[in-house]
């Protein structure tokens, strides 16, 4: 296997990653960042940046990881294509394996690997993506200010993105595929005091409806068997999301559902030298520009720590 020493090591490449990428390089680290399968990671998959400050007009999507991109380029970040497929963080050089065929030594390694939204899995979910479909109703949901939306989940995320989008839509059906909710009651209590929100019981999703964009949905009642179609323009799903951190399992240490533990006000994780920004250490606020910031602190703490030790 080629192996190569890097002095700053950058994995992932959102909003986190290109600001950790950004600090790093205009401090002289000269980081090199292997963007993962997903280059822009998951703000590629939302439609128009709207509340991302900086941007009065908002921006597209595309356009806003390209602007992000270009500004560490500017000063000498070296970004590649590329999945980290294996870590070893047992000695005071850390070690992580590109694609299973580079390995890749540094002293400062930051991780910005983000999270996946879950999704449904049904085809009409995948081809109206970005159509109507979206997994984000604080990005998403100004689009469909006055009209009918649904969101499918029942957890505390189901919950926060109905009550969201009630302040802006003129209806919301949540789509509950059970007769009970997993959320915390209060959370369940707010929405079912919300006038325009309609739960929809023991409900599945059949299809999305709509064939360049989203029309409508068909529910399928699990109890009675019956089907029905409600008219929407906004399709939200709000079923979980799971921190891309498998490959770290076993070296850092992570809550229960797998999000990177930082100490908190820093990026810093149980291993020296390793840090942690974005999504795949925060399930509570996954705003691009809360990734954005926590991807400054990683560089900061990063440049810091490889000074006191010994690195000029
Ligand atoms: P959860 O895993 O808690 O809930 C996921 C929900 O999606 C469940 O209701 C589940 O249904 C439903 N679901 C899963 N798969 C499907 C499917 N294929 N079709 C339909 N429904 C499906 O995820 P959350 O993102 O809501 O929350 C994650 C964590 O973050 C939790 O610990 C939560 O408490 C926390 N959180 C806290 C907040 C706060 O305190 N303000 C805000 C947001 C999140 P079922 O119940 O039937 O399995």
């Amino acid at each position: 296997m080629k192996t190569e020493k890097v002095e700053c090591l950058i994995i992932g490449s959102g909003p986190a990653g290109y600001t950790a990428a950004i600090y790093t390089s205009r401090a002289g680290l000269k980081p090199v960042m292997y963007t993962g399968s997903q280059p822009g990671g998951q703000l590629m998959i939302t439609n128009d940046v709207e509340n991302y400050p900086g941007y009065p007009k908002g921006k597209k999507k595309k356009k806003m990881m390209e602007d992000f991109k270009n500004q560490a380029l500017r000063f000498g970040s070296d970004i590649r294509f590329g999945m980290a497929t294996k870590v070893d963080f047992s000695g005071p050089t850390h070690k992580v394996v590109i694609d299973d065929n580079i390995e890749i030594s540094s002293d400062c390694i930051i991780i910005a690997t983000g999270a996946s939204a879950k999704w449904l899995g049904i085809e009409s979910e995948t081809r109206l993506n970005g159509k109507g479909v979206s997994a984000c109703a604080v990005c998403d949901g100004f689009f469909f200010k006055n009209q009918e939306v649904a969101i499918v989940g029942a957890g505390d995320t189901a919950c926060e993105e109905a009550s969201y989008l009630s302040k802006l839509c003129k209806k919301v059906y949540m789509i509950v595929r059970r007769d009970s909710m997993r959320a915390s009651i209060i959370m369940q209590e707010r929405v079912k005091n919300t006038p325009n929100i309609e739960i929809c019981w023991n409900s599945e999703t059949d299809e999305i409806l709509g064939s360049e964009e989203v029309e409508g949905v068909r529910l399928f009642n699990n109890k009675t068997k019956e089907k029905r179609e409600i008219k929407v323009s906004g399709f939200f799903v709000a079923i979980g999301h799971q921190p891309n951190t498998e490959i770290f399992k076993g070296w850092i240490d992570m809550d229960e559902s797998g999000y990177i533990k930082t100490i908190p006000g820093t990026s810093k994780t149980n291993i020296q030298g390793v840090f942690a920004c974005g999504d795949a250490q925060d399930h509570i606020y996954r705003q691009a520009v809360t990734a954005a910031g926590s991807g400054c602190m990683a560089a900061l703490d990063g440049e810091r720590y490889l000074a006191a030790n010994g690195h000029n």
